[in-house]
């Protein structure tokens, strides 16, 4: 598979070109189509196999389908991540990836001061890539909205779920529409990510390197 077999839009290309990338990993190859064709996914994928980019791309590729209102810019994409270290790394990744088309994304995450994080979502984003703690208190404090999401990631479920954010993610679910397209990346799949898969994805298809 080449990243043209992938049917990405040209400013994806371009910077997919631009970042060296001249051909997808296994997760990309096998998991991209999968979440273009709008299927929710469970793949099991370690650190350095190119994950990111494996929910990233499809999702940025999806949303840039139908254009956002410039005025004010609604979150239609989201990631879940276990640590604000993974926060800073994907939100990074996923900008990089969708800065041609003009969207915005920013991450927020736990330990540090609210204002900051709160100025940046006054002016709206595209995507947001968020630890479960600090997502939920800004929802609760009403602080932003995801009433108009339209895909939801799980990344590192497995952490995730280690660091005890179970009830963060059922809380946080109540805030989401019911209809949305649903991806969980893990790194091991045990019974307790089975479980959660189980209970969030419908239909699932399965990725594994
Ligand atoms: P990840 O597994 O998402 O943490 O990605 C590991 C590293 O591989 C990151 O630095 C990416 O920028 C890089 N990467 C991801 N996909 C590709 C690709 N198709 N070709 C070359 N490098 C890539």
């Amino acid at each position: 598979t080449t990243f043209i077999d992938l049917n990405l839009c040209p400013e994806l290309n371009a910077t997919l070109e631009a970042l060296g990338y001249s051909e997808p990993t296994p997760v990309q190859a096998q998991a991209i189509p999968l979440v273009l064709a709008g299927h929710d996914v469970i793949a099991e994928a370690q650190t350095g196999t190119g994950k990111t980019a494996s929910f990233a791309l499809p999702m940025i590729e999806r949303l840039s389908r139908q254009p956002a209102n410039p005025e004010y810019r609604e979150i239609r994409g989201l990631v879940l991540v276990p640590t604000r270290e993974l926060a800073i790394q994907v939100g990074d990744n996923t900008l990089e990836y969708a800065q041609l088309l003009g969207m915005r994304v920013i991450s927020i995450f736990g330990g540090v001061r609210f204002d900051n994080q709160i100025r940046k979502m006054k002016r709206g984003a595209d995507i947001l890539v968020a630890t479960p703690g600090r997502l939920l208190d800004m929802l609760q404090q009403k602080k932003l909205s995801l009433d108009h999401l339209e895909i939801l990631v799980f990344d590192e479920a497995d952490r995730m779920l280690d660091l005890g954010f179970i009830n963060e993610i059922k809380a946080l679910l109540s805030y989401m529409p019911r209809q949305k397209q649903t991806l969980l990346f893990s790194a091991t799949l045990d019974d307790s990510v089975e479980a959660l898969a189980d209970a969030l994805l419908n239909n699932p298809q399965r990725v594994r390197v």
